[in-house]
């Protein structure tokens, strides 16, 4: 899909970026910790409220687009995806009360025991993401209209757009919006032709395949 004209500000911006290579961190868990046997699995970014989910049935893992980000360290990938992949191994069921659990206990021992990154990467994930826990969903879900920019990404938007972003844009109510209208404009376009932008696909984000209601939240 091609970058659409009116695709403009804080989401343009982090449709340009570059896209974090998955697959090998993917392959790299799967083999680690599970002996090669989800290597068909599939990884991809979406806009979605959810951190990260997997679909069993589409063999599938959908990540939060805030995480396409170079910045992220590889831990926290590989925190996520080994516990999105153990939802493969550890299917849901019943605590001790007998109510049926997205996380049963044995899910919790054998993350906490098999993913040594598991305290760091979450403490990493609060201190750079905005998130919530839905209990009730057994989830965690990134806080909407939040955008929260890297270093890499601002040097990135001064250096090409000569724009300072700042470190969270909420979305609607951005910087970016503050700006002279003529001078956005002007400045966005000029990135576009000077990066070529118009023969350049998007990132091959797969919004065309949202997570199914059967996908297990993080
Ligand atoms: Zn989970």
């Amino acid at each position: 899909m091609a970058l659409r004209p009116r695709q403009r500000g804080p989401d343009a911006l982090q449709a340009l970026l570059p896209e974090v290579e998955i697959r090998s961190l993917l392959a790299r868990v799967s083999t680690r910790h599970f002996g090669g046997e989800y290597a068909d699995v599939k990884a991809s970014f979406v806009r979605q409220r959810q951190l990260a989910c997997i679909s069993p049935l589409h063999r599938h893992i959908w990540l939060h687009e805030a995480l396409n980000s170079p910045d992220v360290p590889e831990t926290v990938f590989e925190t996520i995806l080994f516990h999105e992949l153990l939802h493969l191994e550890i299917p849901p069921g019943p605590d001790s009360s007998g109510r049926m659990k997205m996380h049963p206990d044995s899910f919790r021992v054998e993350e906490g025991r098999r993913c040594p990154s598991l305290s760091d990467s979450w403490r990493w994930l609060g201190a750079n993401l905005h998130l919530k826990h839905d209990e009730k969903q057994e989830c965690t879900q990134v806080v909407k209209r939040l955008l929260r920019l890297s270093d890499t990404q601002r040097r990135w938007a001064l250096e090409t757009l000569g724009v300072s972003l700042p470190r969270v844009i909420r979305l609607g109510d951005s910087a970016w919006r503050l700006a002279p209208p003529a001078y956005r404009t002007a400045a966005f376009e000029a990135s576009l032709q000077l990066r070529g932008v118009q023969r350049i696909s998007a990132p091959s984000r797969d919004t065309s395949r949202r997570p199914s209601k059967g996908a297990s939240p993080v």
